[in-house]
């Protein structure tokens, strides 16, 4: 079996500037640059020859590149306590066209449809159910981050590997976003 996910990959000037902001956590585990991106889609664990298929499938897809940029800081809580922090990312019209696009190939292809609304974002740490009042200080810091806009020429589907110092991921396929001349 592969555990895979459909995700932007991030040039490496936004990484740099978004570890610029990974210090200062207590009871955090911070996201190695080289791990970050944006998931579009989690697929989860499928047999490799459906990984082939899905790869096929996503090929297809023709979309528009678009510009991305990341401003401030979010998390996710369960009943107050923190599991994850990220960095937003800007409304982005051909964001949201992708993911869309993405979605309903996945979907046939003969994936479950995804049940969560889509909140594009990019994980900067995992915590351990962290009370929210304890980061309090670190988000308003790092509520400062800001990324100006970076082309995001194509997306990739990616094969997770879990393992104790965190998930190794590979990119199994990219595709090219269409970019019209100006
Ligand atoms: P670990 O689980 O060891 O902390 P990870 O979360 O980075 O590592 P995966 O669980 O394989 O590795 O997840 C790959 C990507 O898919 C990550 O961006 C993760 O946030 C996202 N993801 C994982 N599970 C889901 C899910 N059920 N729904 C939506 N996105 C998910
Ligand atoms: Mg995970």
């Amino acid at each position: 079996m592969m555990r895979l996910f459909v995700a932007l990959p991030l040039p490496v000037d936004a990484r740099a500037q978004l570890s610029a902001v990974q210090s200062g956590l207590v009871g955090g585990r911070w996201i190695d640059p080289q791990n970050m991106h944006l998931t579009l889609r989690f697929i989860g664990d499928v047999p490799e020859p459906d990984a082939r298929d899905l790869s096929l499938a996503l090929s297809e897809i023709h979309a528009p590149a678009f510009d991305l940029s990341l401003s401030g800081i979010g998390h996710f809580d369960r009943r107050g306590n923190v599991h994850s922090v990220w960095a937003r990312v800007g409304k982005c019209d051909g964001l949201t066209h992708l993911q869309a696009k993405i979605e309903s190939v996945v979907v046939r292809a003969g994936y479950a449809p995804e049940q969560r609304k889509f909140t594009p974002h990019i994980t900067l740490a995992r915590l351990k159910d962290t009370p929210l009042e304890r980061i309090g200080p670190w988000l308003e810091d790092a509520g400062v981050l800001s990324v100006p806009p970076f082309p995001v020429p194509e997306f990739a589907l990616f094969q997770s590997q879990l393992g104790h110092g965190g998930a190794k991921y590979t990119e199994l396929a990219a595709y090219l976003l269409i970019k019209f001349a100006e």
